[in-house]
């Protein structure tokens, strides 16, 4: 009997999902925040390797937003102190205390295809309204940009390990916005692992400072997408560009700039 396409994607899904069932390493305390950090510096590693080699060739140097700036090894080892300074000292213990209180629910069945699809976008959306919200605030009001943000401004070009260079306020609250979503929007386990390794590699991506044929925001049609052009030039002008991911908040509220 010939399956149909949904039945088999359904298939495939059930098996990914009872693989991942089946790690014991699921249901550990620290596996949240173990994972965010896994995936980020497996998102971050590439770009590292290409800054690198912009050095030496032109072929990569090219496609620099900021072909001038280089990235030094006190920089990238800056960065790299500070996220896991940031993560020994907040976020695993926050993690193993959310671990206590709420017990890892694993449900039997695998969600369908649509579903994890429109749950990873939804998630992706609300996200980029609710930092936009918060970006904006914490650039309009100077004590919360002195206080929090401005951390996270010390470099005006950016490259893939500034995604999370930031005050312990401003990576808690993101955390927070990013593990809430998936809960309000009802979405299963596996969507949120989803959404949570999509969102942490376009938060790489945006801070990247490489913009590459192949780059999101050049896939995406009718600049819907802003990326690391978009993001490249918030560091560098500090006063556009508040969304992370999409253009449609900075064009409504007239902060969206395309241009250096
Ligand atoms: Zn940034
Ligand atoms: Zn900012």
């Amino acid at each position: 009997m010939e399956l149909s396409l949904e039945n088999r994607d359904g298939l495939l899904l059930q098996t990914i999902w009872d693989r991942i069932r089946q790690q014991n390493l699921l249901r550990t305390p620290l596996f949240p925040s173990l994972f965010s950090l896994t995936v980020y510096l497996s998102c971050c590693l590439p770009y590292i390797c290409l800054d690198v080699l912009s050095f030496r060739f032109d072929v990569i140097r090219r496609f620099k937003i900021q072909p001038q700036s280089k990235v030094t090894w006190a920089m990238a080892w800056g960065c790299l102190l500070k996220i896991l300074h940031t993560h020994a000292f907040v976020i695993f213990p926050i993690t193993i205390l959310h671990w206590h209180w709420t017990p890892v629910v694993l449900p039997i069945e695998a969600p369908e295809l649509r579903s994890v699809l429109g749950g990873v976008l939804a998630c992706l959306l609300l996200f980029d309204l609710q930092y936009f919200v918060w970006h904006l605030l914490h650039h309009k009001v100077p004590w919360l940009y002195h206080s929090f943000h401005k951390a996270h401004h010390r470099h005006t070009a950016t490259f893939s390990l500034t995604a999370e260079h930031a005050n312990v306020w401003e990576t808690l609250s993101l955390s927070f916005f990013a593990a809430v979503n998936p809960a309000l929007l009802g979405c299963h386990p596996l969507t949120k692992m989803l959404f949570f390794i999509l969102n942490i590699w376009l938060s790489v991506e945006s801070h990247s400072g490489y913009d590459f044929p192949w780059s999101p925001n050049r896939l995406v049609p009718f600049g819907l997408y802003g990326g690391a052009q978009h993001h490249d030039l918030h560091h560098l002008k500090s006063r556009v560009n508040y969304a992370p991911y999409f253009t449609h908040w900075d064009r409504l509220f007239g902060t969206l700039c395309r241009e250096q």
